[in-house]
């Protein structure tokens, strides 16, 4: 770690720790996995984007305090109901932003955070077309190549990011098989993990995922939040945004501890206090 952001850590520490210990008790044995899309610029911030420095001081957190996993090992261990370490987390994201590569990648690096892109393979090596966002570059294939070379999980989050569950039962299986084996292609790897595109309980249902199942992947995400355990469902499993307000939020949002409360309020203000932003030099 960094000098200057090992001495703002201790210095945060301690309002940290304490959210740590009024984590549920319930949540031993279970994995949150955190769902990005854009990584900005520092002053770079909207409901899809998580400006950079918030996301290096995020990932600071997830090295120092929690056990981050990469999302095929933490499926492995709920599929086989072995023990999860505790305060496991698994980073991933959506969609196959340019960002991920030039921003994202660097910081992962950084702070040993393994992760996994899910990418819209009709978007790649092109400009963002989800109609609610400026358009914005998307991965190249080299860039995709490269990120699996650097050890990050590539899945698949479709061809053209629809809503599977409102598509004819060809439709959506073309969708799931024409992505995986884009992907497979060029990764030369398997690729068996999917995001539903919005991944809302309306965009999939179960014929989705028995659809999703025959098309050969063993896992699939949501952004419907919570926990997982060897209970969840792997085709259906739950994830979190992570809060763009500070560092402190997210604690917050891994121990399941209500955002809005008074107690969170005085731990996150004791929090931010100290935590001036944390500008590192662009990698790209
Ligand atoms: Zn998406």
């Amino acid at each position: 770690m960094p000098r200057s952001m090992k001495s703002r850590f201790r210095a945060s520490g301690s309002a940290l720790r304490v959210i740590h210990h009024l984590r549920a008790p319930h949540l031993m044995g279970r994995v949150h996995i955190l769902c990005y899309h854009r990584i900005g610029a520092d002053d770079e911030s909207d409901s899809l984007t998580m400006p950079r420095w918030l996301f290096e001081q995020q990932m600071a957190l997830l090295h120092r305090d929690y056990r981050p996993l990469s999302l095929g090992a933490a499926v492995a261990c709920l599929a086989q109901q072995c023990p999860l370490p505790p305060r496991a987390v698994v980073v991933t994201f959506d969609d196959g932003y340019e960002d991920t590569f030039t921003r994202a990648l660097p910081v992962l690096q950084r702070w040993e955070i393994p992760a996994t892109v899910f990418v819209t393979t009709g978007y790649v090596d092109g400009l963002s077309s989800l109609a609610w966002r400026l358009k914005v570059p998307m991965l190249s294939w080299s860039m995709v190549r490269e990120l699996a070379q650097a050890g990050l999980d590539i899945g698949s989050h479709t061809l053209t990011h629809p809503e599977l569950a409102q598509l004819s039962f060809r439709e959506a299986e073309e969708e799931l098989v024409s992505s995986k084996h884009r992907l497979e292609d060029v990764v030369q790897q398997r690729v068996d993990l999917l995001a539903y595109p919005y991944g809302h309980v309306r965009s999939f249902d179960e014929e989705t995922q028995r659809l999703v199942m025959e098309a050969g992947y063993r896992a699939a995400v949501t952004t419907v939040p919570g926990s997982n355990g060897s209970g969840t469902n792997r085709l259906a499993l739950h994830r979190l945004t992570p809060s763009r307000r500070d560092v402190a939020a997210l604690a917050m949002q891994l121990a399941e501890l209500p955002l809005d409360r008074g107690l969170a309020a005085a731990l996150t203000y004791g929090v931010r206090r100290k935590w001036a932003p944390v500008h590192v030099a662009a990698a790209a």
